[in-house]
Formats: C-alpha cells, sequence, structure tokens
C-alpha cells in the first residue's frame, strides 16, 4: 500500500482534476484505491457524484477522531474506487484541531489504523500549507505536485519544497517527491512552451514527460459527477491522464507488480 499527497498551495493547478483522473486511471489497472477528499470545498466528492446524504461521515470525522477511515469511505460508481468525502465542516478542523493531541499525525494514524486496506490511497489537499496539508504529508509516502503552466508557474513551489524538508526533518524522513506534472497546457500558446522548457530546466527529471493538456472535457465532466475518463475517455485530457498514471506506475516499484498498465 503506498500513499501520495497531492499538494500544491496554489489553487486552481489541476489538484482535485488530477486526483479525480489518476485515481480513476489506477483503478482501471485492477488496482484498489482510495481517494481522500481533504478540501472543505469537497470538489472531488462532488466530482465523483458523491450526493450530501452520503457524507454523513467525512474526513473531518476521521480527523476529529468521530469516525474510523472505514465508518467514512464511501464506494463511487468507478469500480475499485473509494472515497472518503469531504464537507465544510473540515474548514475547521484546523482550528479544532489546536487542542488535540498530536494533531498533525491524525490522518496518518486513521491510515495506520484502518481495518480495509487500499493498494494506492490519494490525498486530494486544500489550496494551503496549513494543518490539513501537514497532516497529509505526514501521512504520506510520496508527494505529487501539479504545477499550471502559466508564468508564475514556478512561484511558490520553493515554499512547497521547504514544508516538505521541515516534514521529512520532524516527522516523516521517507517522504519523497513522486513527481512534477505539468496541467492546462495550451499549445496554441507559445509562452507555455516557454514556461514548460523553464519549469524542466530548473526541476529536470523529476518533471513527469507527460503534459495534461487544457481540455475542455476535463472541466465538464465534475458537473456531470464523473470522472473525465468516464465522461469522455477519447478526449485529450482523459489519455493524458492515463498517461500521466502509467508514468507514476513506473516510478513507484512497489506498485508496478502484475499490472498491463505498467507495461
Ligand atoms: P485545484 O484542485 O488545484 O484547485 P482544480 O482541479 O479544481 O484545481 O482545477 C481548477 C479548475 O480548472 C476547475 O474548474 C477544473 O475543472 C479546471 N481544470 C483543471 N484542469 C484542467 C485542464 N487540464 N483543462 C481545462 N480545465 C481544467
Ligand atoms: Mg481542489
Amino acid at each position: 500500500m503506498i500513499t501520495i499527497a497531492i499538494a500544491n498551495q496554489k489553487g486552481g493547478v489541476g489538484k482535485t482534476t488530477s486526483a479525480i483522473n489518476i485515481a480513476t486511471a489506477l483503478a482501471a489497472t485492477g488496482k484498489r484505491v482510495l481517494l481522500i477528499d481533504l478540501d472543505p470545498q469537497g470538489n472531488a466528492s462532488t466530482g465523483l457524484g458523491i450526493s450530501h446524504a452520503q457524507r454523513d461521515k467525512s474526513s473531518y470525522d476521521v480527523l476529529i477522531g468521530n469516525a474510523t477511515l472505514a465508518d467514512a469511505v464511501v464506494a463511487t460508481e468507478v469500480p475499485g474506487l473509494d472515497i472518503v468525502p469531504a464537507t465544510v465542516d473540515l474548514s475547521g478542523a484546523e482550528v479544532e484541531l489546536v487542542d488535540f493531541d498530536a494533531r498533525t499525525h491524525r490522518l496518518d494514524t486513521a491510515l495506520n489504523n484502518a481495518a480495509i486496506t487500499w493498494d494506492v490511497t490519494l490525498i486530494d489537499c486544500p489550496p494551503s500549507l496549513g494543518l490539513l496539508t501537514i497532516n497529509a504529508m505526514i501521512a504520506s509516502d510520496a508527494l505529487f505536485v501539479p504545477l499550471q503552466c502559466e508564468f508564475f508557474a514556478l512561484e511558490g513551489l520553493s515554499q512547497l519544497l521547504t514544508t516538505v524538508e521541515r516534514i521529512r526533518a520532524r516527522f516523516n524522513p521517507g517522504l519523497s517527491i513522486l513527481g512534477v506534472a505539468l496541467t492546462m497546457y495550451d499549445r496554441r500558446n507559445r509562452l507555455t512552451d516557454q514556461v514548460s522548457a523553464d519549469v524542466r530546466a530548473v526541476l529536470g527529471r523529476v518533471v513527469f514527460d507527460t503534459v495534461i493538456p487544457r481540455n475542455v472535457r476535463l472541466s465538464e465532466a465534475p458537473s456531470h459527477g464523473m470522472p473525465a475518463l468516464i465522461y469522455d475517455h477519447r478526449c485529450s485530457g482523459s489519455q493524458a491522464y492515463i498517461a500521466l498514471a502509467r508514468e507514476m506506475i513506473a516510478r513507484l516499484p512497489g506498485l508496478a507488480g502484475g499490472t498491463a498498465a505498467a507495461a
């Protein structure tokens, strides 16, 4: 079992879109996948068609200790993909947890004590480096960072990497950077080529070869409560997420065993 946090403190860079579609692509290869929605906005939950009635127990309850992970898990329409949904309650968790013991390790403990296990757990983080994202980083083996192809793409990355260094030094020495993926790439815009070249020059091989294009199907799918990979599996965005998932599997030797997608 491997746990991957999808993090970037900037909003709107493609964290949730990546979380939903990578989770779906991994589930399609036969992995048992859990997606933990750790953003109070609950976009991953909504994008996977989880109703409010199905959010009776949520990631908030898991962090606060009102529910175990197994209590809060909901099966999605995607075979092999479960989710721990989020509700707006989560926006108060950062403050409420201040009085709790080991407030940085709530999610880690919940995952370690889970009665069910999955092959891969993805955590969709909120757009901040606060206590929720710190819980995710401490609970994770690896970090996946979506970076939007725009002029200021690298801005803020050093702050993210400094946080990773602190987490490694104090709590989780094994936290690795699985990779950085460029998102919302626009072929018609020459600036994005320049951004992509700059990012690769600075970050090197940590950047995935696969680039996620700007694709309207990716942004339409959530309003239908389904992953783009199911809404329109042929669109350029879906195909890119399939390729990206394959690259991720190749970087995770523990996960590659016996799957068609790794070939
Ligand atoms: P984050 O979780 O980092 O805030 P989202 O994944 O929610 O980012 O993406 C922000 C917005 O951009 C959403 O409306 C989403 O549908 C849209 N979006 C994300 N990736 C793409 C893409 N590759 N092409 C077009 N729209 C995208
Ligand atoms: Mg999001």
